[in-house]
């Protein structure tokens, strides 16, 4: 590409919203425009670099066998009521109507459209195993869409769709596209981790995400600082203590009046007591159901615990009026004994850790103490609910502690089950003959997220240090006087070449000074620059740069071709 005619446009300054590092560089390096909250165009720059890593991932999912289609935008919500997802899933979902009054949705994700598709090919499990991926456009209404391509509404993913005749199958499949992933981030030149995930509303009960470590990032990630345990915070499991309290130090049960004394920090500061000693009471509508959910004071709900642990589709806090209703207390009074209707409760397994405990009395302005789980009110479910810490043991080996990392999500592999494929009949014959629904499994690249996360990993003040395999160009030539002709023809010549090597190569010719082009090709982080000036081209040499370690070397013109093929090999 010669510059001077390139459709590109570096800039000094970035837009306030832009608030993290990849988000700015990429909008000064004339990569991306916005449209639209959570809405770009890219730009040349940025979709070189966007096709490249979708090149690796195509390259990468065929080895493993997978299969490319592609599949429409705009889906039908037919299929969506077949799944039951139309009516729980929330506002990212833009739903709109045709002329003729129907239906339909822009896609956040493929499963309905993907288990139509399946469902009208597969008849036997000879015809089994398949997996169907694309890199596609799609849309999610985010709350906050920001950073750029890191968290837009529409964004460009592979998806990637398993149906299995079993689960032992779809275990293999799940291994392979583990696999893959690992090649893919490797390749792209991240440093990542895969770590065990929460599922979500999409359902399943198996999921690893790939978090490229980075402090913009708005995941949580947690892992052991001796063993190989990693997991999202959402998921990360809290080791629970053996010891229960001795039923001899049980004290009688007391009502105490604790006017006003709503939060745990007015509770514990009004009744001397600390907040682990308290029983913290929510309820939760899961999928509608109220479940009061009981945690130690001191602890935070998970509610991707709560979601998992009921395979939910969705949950949220109830409001006052419900609260009312099923404690006959203002909210900040409910508890486990004596509710005014009797709903399901779940408690953390670390309410049962000390002995006469604080709660709420189902009565406004009261509290109970001394009150002790199953001698008091009886727990429907016992389990782990609250937010593992930084600081606390691992829940695999005995040796190391939790410490904490900021994570992106670049990728999410999913084991679904028959999820979609029992609610929208997928079946297909056995070897038994019988009719059974397909085992699936699917798994997600965010694309432009990937790009974005590789920035956040590589760069300096100067700008962007792309890894080669990812880079819009490999090399810069830049031509410093363009007046003089034997820097000219060299710097034609060497750009000639390297077309002609297969190198991606751009031709700095734009008519503007030495330390215009030097700042711009920081910025735009081409991995090598190779500078042609008068002095040293009346020696017969050029300088190269290596954007990655500021190297700079001075060769002889005949020389660089090899040397720049040989970086290439070694780095990509
Ligand atoms: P997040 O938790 O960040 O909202 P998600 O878990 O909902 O993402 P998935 O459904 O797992 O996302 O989608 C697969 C991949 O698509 C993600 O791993 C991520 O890389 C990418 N992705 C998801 N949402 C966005 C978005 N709003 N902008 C850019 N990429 C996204
Ligand atoms: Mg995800």
């Amino acid at each position: 590409m010669r510059l001077s005619s390139a459709f590109l446009k570096t800039m000094k300054e970035v837009p306030k919203e832009a608030q993290v590092v990849s988000h700015q560089l990429m909008f000064r390096a004339g990569m991306i425009q916005k449209l639209s909250s959570g809405i770009y165009n890219y730009l040349p720059m940025a979709l070189r670099s966007l096709r490249k890593i979708e090149t690796i991932i195509r390259e990468e999912l065929e080895k493993k066998g997978c299969q490319e289609v592609l599949m429409p935008v705009v889906q039908p919500a037919e299929l969506w009521k077949e799944s039951g997802r139309w009516d729980y899933y929330g506002a990212e979902l833009l739903r709109f109507k045709d002329r003729k009054d129907s239906d339909f949705c822009l896609g956040p994700t493929h499963e309905e459209v993907i288990t139509d598709m399946v469902r009208k090919n597969l008849k036997s499990y000879k015809q089994l195993p398949w997996n169907l991926y694309q890199i596609q456009s799609k849309f999610r209404d985010e709350i906050r869409p920001r950073f750029g391509l890191m968290r837009g509404r529409e964004f460009i993913m592979k998806d990637a769709y398993s149906f299995d005749e079993s689960v032992e199958k779809s275990m293999e499949n799940y291994q392979l596209m583990f696999e893959a992933y690992t090649s893919i981030f490797n390749r792209c030149g991240l440093k990542f981790k895969a770590v065990d995930a929460a599922t979500g509303a999409i359902g399943g009960d198996k999921s690893h995400e790939f978090q490229v470590l980075a402090e913009s990032g708005e995941d949580g990630i947690l892992s052991c600082s001796h063993c190989d345990y990693a997991a999202n915070e959402e998921k990360a499991v809290v080791k629970g203590k053996s010891a229960i309290p001795d039923k001899s130090l049980f004290l009688t049960m007391e009502e105490i009046h604790t006017p006003n004394q709503k939060s745990i920090d007015e509770v514990t500061a009004f009744l001397g007591k600390k907040p682990e000693e308290l029983i913290k009471s929510m309820i939760y509508l899961i999928d509608e159901e109220p479940v009061l959910i009981l945690v130690p004071g001191s602890k935070e709900v998970n509610e991707a615990k709560i979601q998992a642990f009921f395979n939910a589709n969705v949950v949220h806090l109830a409001d006052d009026k419900k609260v009312e209703e099923i404690t006959g207390a203002k909210t900040g009074f409910a508890g486990p004994v004596g509710l005014k209707k009797q709903i399901k409760i779940a408690a953390d397994r670390g309410i049962q850790e000390f002995p006469n405990m604080v709660c709420g009395a189902n009565k406004t302005d009261y509290h109970l103490t001394g009150v002790n789980p199953e001698r008091d009110f009886k727990v429907d479910e016992m389990g782990d609910f609250i937010h593992a810490l930084a600081g606390e043991p691992c829940p695999v080996c005995n040796a190391g502690k939790l410490e904490e990392h900021r994570g992106i999500e670049v990728g999410q592999v999913f084991y679904l089950g028959t999820k979609y494929s029992e609610s929208m009949n997928c079946n297909f014959l056995d070897r038994n003959g019988k009719q059974v629904p397909a085992e699936m499994g699917c798994y997600g690249i965010g694309v432009g997220r990937t790009l974005a996360a590789a920035i956040e990993q590589n760069h300096d003040d100067a700008g962007i240090i792309w890894p080669m395999a990812i880079a819009p160009y490999e090399v810069v030539v830049m031509p410093l006087q363009l007046k003089d002709e034997d820097v000219v023809n060299v710097s034609n010549t060497l750009y000639k070449w390297f077309k002609e090597a297969g190198i991606d190569v751009a031709l700095d010719d734009r008519n503007e000074r030495a330390g215009f082009k030097f700042n711009d090709a920081d910025l735009i982080g081409y991995p090598v620059q190779i500078i042609i000036g008068s002095k040293t081209i009346a020696e017969g040499m050029v300088e190269v740069k290596i954007r990655a370690t500021d190297e700079k070397l001075k060769m002889k013109v005949a020389e660089v071709q090899e040397w720049v093929v040989n970086y290439k090999e070694k780095t990509l």
